[in-house]
């Protein structure tokens, strides 16, 4: 804004207003795709709208499947048919962009919330008011994380989680998730099966011990188990205490979820993976689970992660969402979960690099856990060019 409006804004004058209207005319002009490389498990994949005005939106692609390389085909498809369009058209690219994402392809959800979460950055911006305001307004401005230690604890032993929690309590978070069932044959040598099931508990035993009772524990069970598997795991696991029990199953058949979630005396969650508001509304009709987990990279973006958290509130139920990626998808997430009256926690990926923090400006804080939202417009975060830069995938 320049002077002349700015004064005339303090005045509420009708600069102000042209101000906003000027935000519909704003068009899409251009798209950069940006890779950072993390570790093993992944790279981040960001991506910057440009706009008419000169305002830049940013979106997280990140873990799409099968590839980056394939969602970033994708994303450049879809920036194609947002060029010239206005910044207000999310309906329209979600509708234009669909049949790809309901070819079964995750990366294609990927692009598609990427590039919305882009949009609503710009406007925010162009309206000069934070995106949570777009979304219903605040109705939480802390937003609790839990850290997820999956992505970094390279020492898969009880030891070796329990020394990861330590580190993110110490941190300040006060809910720890693991998935220790990782590597584990999906089925075929039960003595096999069973070495690694007793492995896992002892890895969630030892975290339960390192961070004490008043720490919350999430298990995620990778959907390592089958139906019997999955009812003893919850079984086993009712001596820990559980904030939740996530994905044992995998998550069709529906009806395998559903049992799981009768029968387990703690909460269970999932939904991690699903597009859209349809694709969410069997899961919630079955009762899959107690807690879904729509995560904004996948499930369609920011408008749609709302339309799901809405769906899951009409049946009781609570939002978690999935993602343990980028601080800008975390935001992006945050923005949408402080307007939801049924939320619960978002997922952090904890101690996955040193650098996470400053890879936005103004760099990524967490409050004893939480992240508090910003009074800034759009997102509130810009992404750090030069630590994009440093830290770019080769
Ligand atoms: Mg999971």
């Amino acid at each position: 804004m320049n002077r002349r409006c700015f004064i005339a804004a303090l005045a509420a004058s009708p600069c102000a207003l042209a101000q906003q209207r000027d935000a519909a005319r704003i068009t899409v002009t251009g798209l950069e795709v940006f890779e950072v490389k993390v570790n093993r498990r992944g790279n981040w994949v960001l991506a910057r709208l440009q706009s008419s005005a000169g305002i830049t939106g940013i979106g997280d692609a990140s873990h799409g499947r099968p590839s980056d390389a394939v969602t970033i085909k994708f994303m450049r498809a879809f920036f194609e048919r947002l060029r010239g369009r206005g910044i207000f058209e999310m309906e329209r690219l979600r509708k234009e962009c669909e049949p790809e994402v309901l070819a079964n392809s995750n990366a294609a959800a990927t692009a598609l919330s990427a590039l919305e979460q882009c949009l609503w950055d710009i406007a925010g911006q162009a309206l000069g008011v934070p995106c949570y305001a777009l979304f219903g307004g605040l109705l939480h401005r802390r937003v609790r994380n839990y850290a997820n230690i999956n992505r970094s604890t390279d020492d898969r032993t009880p030891e070796g989680f329990a020394s990861m929690a330590a580190k993110a309590v110490a941190a300040g978070l006060d809910a720890v998730k693991l998935a220790p069932f990782d590597g584990m044959p999906r089925q075929g040598d039960a003595a096999a099966i069973e070495k690694f099931t007793r492995r896992g508990i002892e890895c969630a035993a030892a975290v339960r011990k390192a961070i004490g009772p008043k720490v919350d524990l999430l298990i995620d069970g990778h959907n390592h188990f089958d139906l019997e598997g999955g009812l003893e795991l919850a079984r086993r696991m009712e001596p820990f205490n559980l904030f939740w029990l996530e994905e044992v199953v995998p998550p069709k058949p529906l009806e395998n979820l559903a049992a799981i979630n009768r029968a387990a005396k703690m909460p269970t969650a999932g939904g991690e993976g699903i597009y859209g508001i349809k694709g969410f509304l069997p899961y919630v009709t079955a009762r899959a689970v107690d807690i879904v987990m729509p995560d904004v990279k996948y499930c369609g973006g920011m408008l749609e992660l709302k339309k799901i958290a809405s769906l899951a509130e009409a049946a009781g139920l609570l939002v978690a969402p999935h993602g343990p990626a980028s601080p800008v998808g975390n935001m992006a997430a945050a923005h949408v979960c402080a307007t939801m009256p049924n939320f619960q926690i978002l997922e952090y990926s904890f101690g996955e690099i040193p650098w996470r923090e400053e890879l936005v400006e103004p760099p990524e804080r967490l409050e004893r856990g939480h992240l508090v939202l910003p009074d800034r417009p759009g997102l509130g975060l810009r992404l750090n060019d030069s630590a994009v830069k440093r830290y770019a995938a080769q």
